[in-house]
C-alpha cells in the first residue's frame, strides 16, 4: 500500500510457521462473551474446522477420563471472568506513573508483568511496545489468533477474523480508521505480528486531562483495544466498542 512504514518486518516473515498453528485451539470455547455480549451457548455461525476439531478433542479426552468437562469449563471461566484487560490496564497505569517501572516493562515485558503476578500460558514471552507522538503500535496475529491471555484475557472475535488478520498488515491506517482511530499522517504505524513465541502488548500514551489521577483511575480508561492498538485512551473514555473491520 502507500504506507511504506506500516508493516513491521519483524518475526512474521522470519520465523518458520511450522509450529505456529495448533498451540491453542481456543476457538471452540469462545462462546461470545467477549464479542457482543452474547452469553448464549449457541454459536451465531457454523462451527469452524478448528472448533470442530477442538470439540472432538475435548470429547475424546473426556471419554478417556483424561480431563473432566468441569475442568475445561473452569479454565474457560477463569480466562473469561478472572483474567482480562483489567490486568493489562493495571500494568499500563503503573507504567504511566512510575518511570522506572516503564523502563523495566519496555526492556523485559515478561518480568515486569510478572511483578503483578501475571504470566504463564499464552504470555510467557511478552514484548511491550510503546506508542509515542510519532509512532503508533498495533498488534495482530496474521496466522491465527495469538494473543497475550494473562494481560488481556481471551481475544475478541474480530481479532481472530480473517479480514482483520489480513487487512491489518496490508492497510493498517484504513483498518484503524474503521475502528474510529484517525491517526495524523505523520504518525508511523507499526504492526506487530504475534506468534506462539512472542506476544505483544501496546503501551498507549497517557492522555491529556488525566493529571493527578490515581493508578486505579488511570487503569479505568485503559481498554482492551488500547492495548491491542485499535484505540487510544481518552480522559473521557466510553467503554470500547466491538467494531469489526
Ligand atoms: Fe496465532
Amino acid at each position: 500500500m502507500s504506507d511504506p512504514g506500516a508493516v513491521e518486518p519483524g518475526p512474521a516473515g522470519a520465523r518458520p510457521g511450522a509450529d505456529h498453528h495448533g498451540h491453542h485451539d481456543h476457538g471452540a470455547h469462545d462462546h461470545g462473551a467477549h464479542d457482543h455480549g452474547d452469553h448464549g451457548p449457541h454459536h451465531p455461525r457454523p462451527a469452524s474446522e478448528v472448533e470442530l476439531r477442538a470439540h472432538a478433542l475435548e470429547a475424546l479426552l473426556v471419554a478417556k477420563g483424561l480431563v473432566t468437562t468441569d475442568a475445561v469449563d473452569a479454565v474457560i471461566s477463569y480466562y473469561e471472568h478472572d483474567v482480562g484487560p483489567q490486568n493489562g490496564a493495571k500494568v499500563v497505569a503503573r507504567a504511566w506513573l512510575d518511570p522506572a517501572y516503564r523502563q523495566r516493562l519496555l526492556s523485559d515485558g515478561t518480568a515486569a508483568i510478572a511483578e503483578f503476578g501475571y504470566g504463564g500460558a499464552e504470555g510467557d514471552n511478552m514484548v511491550v511496545v510503546a506508542n509515542t507522538p510519532r509512532v503508533h503500535n498495533a498488534v495482530v496475529c496474521t496466522l491465527c489468533s495469538c494473543y497475550p491471555w494473562p494481560v488481556l484475557g481471551l481475544p475478541p472475535a474480530w481479532y481472530k477474523s480473517l479480514p482483520y488478520r489480513a487487512r491489518m498488515v496490508a492497510e493498517p491506517r484504513v483498518v484503524l480508521r474503521e475502528f474510529g482511530l484517525e491517526l495524523p499522517a505523520e504518525v508511523e504505524i507499526r504492526v506487530w505480528d504475534s506468534s506462539a513465541e512472542v506476544r505483544y502488548l501496546v503501551l498507549p500514551m497517557r492522555p491529556p486531562g488525566t493529571e493527578g489521577w490515581s493508578q486505579e483511575r488511570l487503569a479505568g480508561i485503559v481498554t482492551r483495544d488500547c492495548m491491542i492498538g485499535t484505540a487510544v485512551p481518552s480522559a473521557d473514555a466510553a467503554p470500547s466498542a466491538d467494531a469489526a473491520p
